[in-house]
C-alpha cells in the first residue's frame, strides 16, 4: 500500500521498526545465554539510617556485561527478561547469589534487599526458591527484605499476596519499591504489612526543587507509614542538601549516590573491613 502511495513514509518507517525488533531479538538471544556465560553479576548499594548514617542494608542490583553488546542497563534488560520470562531463572540466581554473599561476607546486623518481579512472584515455586536460598546460604531470614512494586497488585493479586505472606512467615520483610509511581493506590498499603515504603527518587528530586506537591506527598507518606507502623526509605538522594531535607521530612532511611553508588561485592567487604579497623582503633 505505502509503496504505491509514493511511500517515503513506508521506507523510512519500516526499516527502523525492523531494526528495533531485530535488536530486541538479538538481545533476547544473548540474554538466554547470559547466566551460563556468567555475564550477570550483582552490585550492592548501601541503605543508611537517616540520622546515624550507619549502614542498615545493601540492595542487590543486577548488572549485565554482555560479550556481544557490552554493558546493558537493568532498565533495558529487566523488562526484556520479564517479557520473555527469563527473569524466572535469572531471579532465582539473584536470590541465591545475594543471600550467599550477605551470609558469607557481611556483618550480621546488615540486611540484604532483593528486587523481585511479578513474574517471579507468580511462579508456584517462588517460596521454595526463597527457602532454598536461605537454607543453602544459612542467611537468617530476618536479614532478607524482598522489594516489590505496586505492579504486583495489578493482576493475580491474591497469588502474589499469599506468596509474600509465606515469606513473611519465614521471617523475611517486604518493601514496597518506587512508591508513588505507576498504579499508586493507597489501598495497596492495606493489603500487606510492608515493613518499608521506598519513596521514589522522582519525589526526592521534586522536593529538592521545592515542588510543593512532592513535599506534600513525602510528608503524607511518612505520616501514613508511621501510623501503619511501616518505615520509609528515600531513594536517590544525591547530595547533603537532599539528605538534610529528607531528614527534616522524617524519612527513616536513605539510599542514594550521596551515601554510595551500587558497587561490586569486594568494595562492600572493604567498607566493613575499614569499619572494623576503625572500631579497633577506638577500643585500643
Ligand atoms: P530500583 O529497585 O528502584 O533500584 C534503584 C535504582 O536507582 C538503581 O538503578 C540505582 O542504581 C538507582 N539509584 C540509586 N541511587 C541513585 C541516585 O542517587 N541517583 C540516581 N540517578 N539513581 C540512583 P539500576 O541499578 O539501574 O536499576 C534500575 C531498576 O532495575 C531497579 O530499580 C529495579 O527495578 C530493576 N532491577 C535492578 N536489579 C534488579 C534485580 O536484581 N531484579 C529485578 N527484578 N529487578 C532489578
Ligand atoms: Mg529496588
Ligand atoms: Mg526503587
Ligand atoms: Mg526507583
Amino acid at each position: 500500500r505505502a509503496k504505491d502511495a509514493g511511500g517515503g513514509e513506508y521506507f523510512e518507517y519500516e526499516p527502523s521498526l525492523h531494526a528495533m525488533a531485530e535488536e530486541k531479538r538479538q538481545l533476547e538471544f544473548s540474554l538466554r545465554g547470559a547466566l551460563e556465560k556468567q555475564e550477570l553479576l550483582l552490585h550492592y548499594q548501601p541503605v543508611v539510617d537517616a540520622y546515624s548514617e550507619t549502614i542498615v542494608s545493601f540492595e542487590a542490583l543486577v548488572r549485565w556485561n554482555s560479550r556481544e553488546h557490552g554493558f546493558i542497563s537493568p532498565g533495558k534488560f529487566i523488562p526484556l527478561a520479564e517479557d520473555t520470562r527469563l527473569i524466572v531463572p535469572i531471579g532465582t540466581w539473584i536470590m541465591q547469589e545475594a543471600c550467599r554473599e550477605a551470609a558469607a561476607n557481611w556483618p550480621e546486623d546488615v540486611k540484604v534487599n532483593i528486587n523481585v518481579s511479578p513474574e517471579q512472584l507468580l511462579e508456584p515455586d517462588f517460596v521454595t526458591v526463597v527457602v532454598r536460598a536461605l537454607s543453602h546460604s544459612g542467611l537468617d531470614p530476618k536479614r532478607l527484605e524482598i522489594e516489590v512494586t505496586e505492579s504486583i497488585f495489578v493482576r493475580d493479586a491474591d497469588i502474589a499476596r499469599k506468596a509474600l505472606e509465606q515469606c513473611m512467615a519465614l521471617g523475611c520483610s517486604i518493601a514496597l519499591d518506587d512508591f508513588g509511581t505507576g498504579y499508586s493506590s493507597l489501598g495497596y498499603l492495606r493489603k500487606l504489612s510492608f515493613s518499608t515504603i521506598k519513596v521514589d527518587r522522582s519525589f526526592v528530586q521534586g522536593a529538592a526543587q521545592n515542588s510543593r506537591e512532592s513535599l506534600a506527598i513525602i510528608r503524607a507518606v511518612v505520616a501514613m507509614a508511621e501510623s501503619l507502623e511501616m518505615t520509609t526509605t528515600a531513594e536517590g538522594v544525591e547530595n547533603e542538601e537532599e539528605a538534610e531535607m529528607i531528614r527534616k521530612l522524617g524519612c527513616d532511611k536513605i539510599q542514594g549516590f550521596h551515601f554510595g553508588r551500587p558497587m561490586p561485592p569486594a568494595d562492600v567487604i572493604k567498607i566493613f573491613t575499614r569499619k572494623a579497623a576503625d572500631e579497633q582503633r577506638k577500643i585500643a
